[in-house]
């Protein structure tokens, strides 16, 4: 019987999936501690990963959502300055061909 805790009915729904409750239990338990059987389930469930991947709700506000990476202007910078050597190339041997 576990000593504390809210009653483990509120940590999984009907289908044995984890509750936003159930979430927080295994985020506030200590690693390598934490409720067995949320655990087990949530590593033998796809459904409870990626909710959990996707943060539960509420469970941890600190958690930033992902930031806006830069645009891939460096990509386009880079293609550009390619272009242009390439450019530059074609022009000095079109000039040594003539
Ligand atoms: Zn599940």
């Amino acid at each position: 019987m576990s000593p504390s805790g809210p009653s483990q009915r509120a940590l999984v729904d009907r289908r044995g999936c984890l509750t936003p409750a159930g979430f927080e239990a295994l985020a506030r338990a200590p690693v390598g501690r934490g409720p067995a059987e949320l655990a087990a389930h949530v590593a033998s469930c796809p459904r409870c990963q990626e909710r959990m991947l996707a943060g539960p709700a509420g469970a941890r506000p600190s958690s930033t959502p992902a930031r806006r990476r830069k645009p891939r202007l460096w990509i386009g910078v880079g293609l550009a300055v390619v272009a242009f050597v390439l450019a530059l190339a074609a022009l000095i041997l079109t000039a040594r061909l003539l």
